[in-house]
């Protein structure tokens, strides 16, 4: 079972901000900003290409609710899903990182040529 699993199967603790039927928000364990929430499905998908539109659509509606409850809905914040090797996902179970609760940095993302490719 994945780390994630067990989060939500409650075999690994977690600080929960919100959860229903489908989904769990809880606080990232290494926050990279002040606010720092991950979104996941509660049950196993590996990652954003494997997701449904009907899923995502619950999703868009629960990640409101997350910014709402945090109060960072008018204040800004960023939804970011890391997708395999390149996208430099860790846990391979979907979930979303909702940053915000400070101004966020947009300047680098890889070391790579940023014109080199396309
Ligand atoms: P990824 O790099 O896969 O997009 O992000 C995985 C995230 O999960 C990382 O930001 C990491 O800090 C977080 N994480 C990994 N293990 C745990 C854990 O056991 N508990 C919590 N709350 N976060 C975790
Ligand atoms: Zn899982």
């Amino acid at each position: 079972m994945c780390i994630f699993c067990k989060i939500v199967n409650k075999e690994i603790p977690s600080n929960v901000i919100l959860e229903n039927k489908e989904f769990l928000a809880f606080h990232d364990i290494n926050p990279k900003a002040p606010v720092h929430i991950l979104v996941i499905p509660k049950l196993h998908i590996d990652s954003f290409n494997e997701v449904t539109g009907q899923t995502m659509k619950n999703m868009t509606g629960f990640i409101h609710d997350v910014t709402k409850e945090l109060k960072i809905e008018k204040s800004g914040y960023r939804v970011i899903t890391n997708v395999g090797e390149d996208g430099a996902q860790e846990v391979k179970h979907l979930h979303f990182h909702i940053v915000g609760g400070a101004k966020l940095a947009w300047s680098h993302l890889s070391d790579a040529d940023p014109k080199g490719k396309f």
